[in-house]
């Protein structure tokens, strides 16, 4: 695996490797082993999330006993498809994306593994669904999870609408919050205007988070950067 494809800041990639030979890929629910090939060879497979990340929410989500879940960002479903198959049968998922295209890619794989009836996917602005889920009282505290996967840029804003759904003690996990490490690029490093904009977006999104005394915070190494955050008031 050359380093430039692989989904991890790990340093080693033959760690990464054997992480993924030994622990991920003989346990992996046949569907999922077929959507993350299939997306694969998508020209934007690089969005997908990664199947030691995938792995890992599937346990979150099982040790936190949840039932209904949101995420923002589902491209082609790959995370979405991981959270489907960790909740009960009577879990429900409200997936967000503003393009249908990428998701109608991987919902007959999600079909084919029995899980449609989880997935209530709302296709449209990530911002404008939430507002409309916090418009609605039945709806506040009333989710255990969400994976937040959509524009960085945006983290701040759908930090505050989830917060209002999520129960006490439940999780809002953020995805990509070390941004290929550039959050701690030095002004002079040599990247894209969209990197710098989006490891500054992401280092004010972390600084923000740290200090939230609403939420218990866990920055987690895995994949891209992932943070937890745990609610408790
Ligand atoms: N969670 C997916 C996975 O792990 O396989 C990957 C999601 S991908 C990184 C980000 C997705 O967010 C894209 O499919 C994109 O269309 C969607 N997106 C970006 N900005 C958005 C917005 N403002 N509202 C809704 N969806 C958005
Ligand atoms: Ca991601």
């Amino acid at each position: 695996m050359a380093a430039s494809d692989s989904k991890t800041l790990l340093k080693s990639d033959a760690v990464y490797k054997y992480i993924l030979e030994t622990s991920v890929y003989p346990r992996e629910h046949e569907c999922m082993r077929e959507l993350r090939l299939l997306t694969a060879q998508h020209p934007w497979s690089i969005m997908a999330s990664s199947p030691d990340e995938t792995q890992f929410i599937g346990m979150l989500l099982k040790i936190l006993n949840a039932r209904n879940t949101l995420e923002i960002g589902v491209f082609t479903g790959y995370s979405l498809l991981a959270t489907a198959l960790a909740l009960p049968s009577d879990g429900k998922i409200i997936a967000v994306d503003k393009n249908r295209e990428y998701y109608e890619i991987g919902s007959p794989i999600i079909e084919k593994a029995g899980m449609t009836h989880k997935v209530d996917f709302r296709e449209g602005s990530a911002l404008a669904i939430l507002n409309e889920l916090v418009a609605e009282e039945k709806n506040e505290g009333n989710f255990d999870f969400a994976f937040i996967d959509a524009d960085k840029v945006n983290y701040l804003n759908y930090h505050e609408r989830v917060l209002k759904l999520l129960r006490i003690g439940g999780i809002i996990a953020y995805d990509n919050t070390l941004w290929s490490g550039f959050v701690v690029a030095s002004p002079d490093e040599p990247l894209s205007e969209k990197d710098r904009e989006l490891a500054h977006a992401t280092r004010e999104f972390n600084k923000a988070i740290a200090a939230d005394p609403r939420v218990e915070v866990s920055h987690l190494s895995i994949a891209d950067g992932l943070t937890l955050c745990r609610r408790i008031a």
